[in-house]
């Protein structure tokens, strides 16, 4: 069953195109990940997915069910089952841990012992079991990041979207981070797009990735694997041309 799928999705922005023409199906179980410079339309995609707003052209399913097309939101974001992590963790300040991840499920209508019974899980899993009265302010950066995440995947999301989730951190917390982000995905199976303009994050991360140009189309699409090594010949035949022309210079 694909999860995602996007067909011919362009979405404009005064007249210029922040995606166009953006055809993609991702897989249920994946981790994709969404690589390319500021400003190529990265966000716009995972926007698309949410619900926020809508394609001006093309259409968006999930699970087979179309949620958007043409302009048109059939289905508004709270029922699409899809979680979000953004880099502005966007924690409620005022609320202790417990009360940041009951809010989402008390709003879903969800009774007392159930709340009860997965905030407890979910705090299991993220290791927060110490820190469920704490407010945010009061939390390291890693932290609070782990309780955007618990936050997000305690509503039980078949697909979580992250946008840049990790990009404010230090890179020796934001590589420990990754491997919790893979660890929770192992375990609780939810499909992933990941949004990020660092290379080596894109590679620890996903199972593909999809390269984006600077106009909200697409370069490439492909395994870790393929895209490391397209990476490489890049750099290779860059190196080639620069030796060419300072040979005929001389
Ligand atoms: P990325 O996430 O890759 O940095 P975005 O999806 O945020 O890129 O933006 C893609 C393009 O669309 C950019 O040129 C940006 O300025 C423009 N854009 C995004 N959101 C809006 C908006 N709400 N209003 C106007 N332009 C926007």
């Amino acid at each position: 069953m694909k999860m995602v799928t996007f067909r011919e999705v362009s979405k404009y922005y005064s007249g210029r195109a922040a995606v166009r023409d953006f055809s993609l199906e991702v897989e249920e179980g994946e981790r994709l990940v969404i690589l390319g410079p500021s400003g190529c339309g990265k966000s716009t995609l995972l926007r698309l997915v949410a619900g926020f707003i809508p394609p001006d052209s093309g259409s968006i399913a999930i699970q087979g069910d179309i949620v958007a097309a043409d302009g048109q939101i059939m289905k508004s974001p709270e029922k699409r089952g899809v979680g979000m992590v953004f880099q502005d963790l966007a924690l409620w300040p005022h609320l202790t841990v417990k009360g940041n991840l009951a809010f989402g499920l008390k709003a879903r209508g969800i009774p007392k012992k159930e709340r009860e019974q997965r905030i407890g899980e979910i705090v299991r899993l993220v290791q927060l079991e110490e820190y469920i009265r704490a407010k945010p302010a009061e939390l390291s950066g890693g932290q609070q990041q782990r309780v955007a995440l618990a936050r997000a995947l305690v509503l039980q999301p078949r697909v979580l979207l992250m946008d840049e989730p990790l990009s404010s951190l230090d890179l020796e917390l934001s590589v420990r981070l990754r491997g919790e982000v893979l660890r929770l995905q192992r375990r609780l199976g939810f499909t992933l797009l990941y949004v990020t303009h660092d290379r080596e994050e894109a590679f620890d991360i996903g199972t593909r990735v999809v390269m984006m140009k600077g106009d909200g189309r697409i370069e490439r699409i492909g395994s870790v694997e393929q895209v490391r090594a397209y990476f490489q010949a890049r750099a290779t035949a860059s190196h080639l041309i620069r030796q060419n022309l300072n040979d005929r210079s001389a």
